[in-house]
């Protein structure tokens, strides 16, 4: 099917309920990182708008808390079940804009969906408590209320779920939410909203604002005091800034930043599943994933083995256009992602890496980068601090358990970190040892709706996902009654 037939392709911002074009009309190019061809021109939206924005979520808000959680329940769960109807057509404005295979884009409007189902749910749980009073003539009893107005900033290598695992459970509390994709995917958070617009959320409850002017409305979002909440997912330099602009109003935040996972395979591991695990945890997404295994530390016993069938595995990812079946790997995002890569492969050959395979961009051209496999890399490479994101993968050979968990906890991330092995009393020692918000044991996936999603360090803090994600978007509020 061809894009420009799909109904739920959109190029102006949803705002109020409308579909809104910038004020002098301006756009930006919204293009397919396969063959750089024009998807779309997208209204890119000012201050302007979006302090206008900002004052109607806030009166929406005041309404929308006031329904019933059964109602605002309902609304999600027809949202929901319009995402999955409409799985295809989300899928191919996803790959379009985005790159990823097809089958990946379909996976992701799935898991996507499943937080909008799974805060449908949880919208009738937001309960408050009761607590034996202080004094005979007292009772105390504790609300959960909605934070008010949320601001949500969300990057492009996940344009759905990132979108639904902030906005679904600050719906479903009662809170408005005002939407800022990235500039480069603000298609798959469009028509999102078209779908949301069809399940009946009221006007202003849900806003989509498409802008390049990231660095503006982020600070407007940051210091008005009528967004009680941001609620962001992007790069730690970025975050930090938003924290520290986020102080004038003492904001409610949440941040998933940068991660920087290693992924460790002890001599006792099951050998062909850790090879799987690492290719699924290093390429998902053509490695554009705060989650994809960074480092990968393997022990000496199992060391040959192991990369050998991990680099015969890699080989054997096809890249290409991401609307084709066969296509395993897409490309990376930009030039500036693409170069990025190829800086940092670069400084570790030329401090003594060796690429078994790779090492190059792809003969491909564009923002294509060949599936690679460093081996004899240690710390003094830059691999070793950055957040990668393309599909290399540096391997470590390390000696004792000691060693594995001193090198992995070497960073100052702290999202998620992978193991493999059997022993169970080093799989108690190691998970607790781990410096990591999320810990994938015998398994290199580890994301679901029902989990808590989140980093520790400078990842970030926060969690997405299961009923700890609700308390991110819950005020606690303290009612002592006297006279009793
Ligand atoms: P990435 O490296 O993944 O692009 P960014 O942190 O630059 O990560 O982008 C994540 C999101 O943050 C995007 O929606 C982007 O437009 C937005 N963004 C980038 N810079 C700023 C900023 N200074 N203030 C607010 N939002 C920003």
């Amino acid at each position: 099917m061809q894009l420009k037939e799909n109904r739920l392709l959109k190029n102006l911002a949803y705002l109020n309920g409308e579909w809104t074009a910038a004020r002098e009309g301006s756009t930006f190019r919204v293009c397919n990182p396969y063959d750089g061809s024009l998807l779309a021109e997208v209204a890119d939206l000012g201050e302007e708008e979006t302090c206008r924005t900002i004052e109607l979520a806030r009166q929406a808000q005041v309404q929308w808390a006031g329904k019933s959680a059964g109602h605002r329940s309902r609304i999600l769960r027809r949202w929901h079940d319009l995402i999955l109807e409409h799985t295809d057509d989300l899928a191919l404005i996803l790959t379009s804009e985005q790159g990823k295979p097809l089958a990946e884009a379909v996976g992701e409007i799935r898991y996507g969906a499943s937080f909008v189902e799974w805060y449908a749910e949880e919208a009738k749980r937001a309960y408050g408590d009761v607590i034996p009073a202080h004094g005979s003539d007292k009772r105390i009893t504790i609300l959960k209320q909605p934070v008010g107005v949320v601001a949500a900033i969300t990057p492009w290598n996940f344009p759905v779920a990132m979108v639904t695992r902030k906005v679904a459970p600050a719906l479903a509390v009662g809170c408005s939410v005002i939407l800022k994709p990235a500039d480069a995917t603000p298609l798959s958070a469009l028509a999102l909203a078209v779908l949301a617009h069809e399940a009946g959320f009221p006007p202003g409850v849900f806003n989509v604002i498409t802008t390049t002017w990231a660095k503006e409305v982020g600070k407007l979002f940051c210091t008005s005091p009528l967004v009680r909440k941001l609620s962001f997912t992007g790069s730690t330099a970025v975050g930090k800034e938003l924290m520290r602009q986020c102080a004038t109003t003492v904001k409610k935040l949440s941040l998933e930043l940068g991660g920087n996972a290693p992924f460790i395979v002890f001599d006792d591991a099951d050998l062909p599943a850790a090879v799987q695990g690492a290719i699924e945890s290093k390429y998902r997404n053509g490695g554009q994933t705060c989650v994809c295994a960074n480092r990968i530390y393997v022990q000496a016993g199992i060391y040959e083995r192991f990369v050998a069938e991990f680099a015969a595995a890699t080989q054997e990812l096809k890249l290409g256009d991401g609307r084709l079946a066969e296509t395993d790997l897409g490309p990376l995002i930009n030039k500036a992602a693409l170069e990025k890569v190829e800086q940092l492969v670069d400084d570790a050959c030329a401090k003594g890496a060796r690429a078994l395979t790779g090492g190059h961009s792809s003969t491909l051209g564009g923002y294509f980068y060949a599936p690679t496999v460093l081996t004899d890399v240690n710390h003094t490479m830059d691999i070793h601090q950055a957040e990668i994101f393309g599909p290399v993968a540096p391997i470590f050979r390390f000696e004792t358990e000691a060693d594995a968990i001193r090198a992995a906890n070497d960073t100052r991330a702290g999202l998620a970190a992978y193991f493999y092995g059997r022993d169970y009393a080093r799989i108690w020692r190691v998970a607790e040892a781990l410096e990591f918000g999320m810990v994938g044991i015998n398994t290199g996936m580890i994301s679901t709706a029902v989990a808590p999603f989140g980093g520790i360090k400078e990842s970030g803090f926060g969690r997405e996902g299961s009923f700890y994600g609700l308390d991110d978007y819950l005020e606690v509020k303290y009612l002592c009654w006297g006279g009793i």
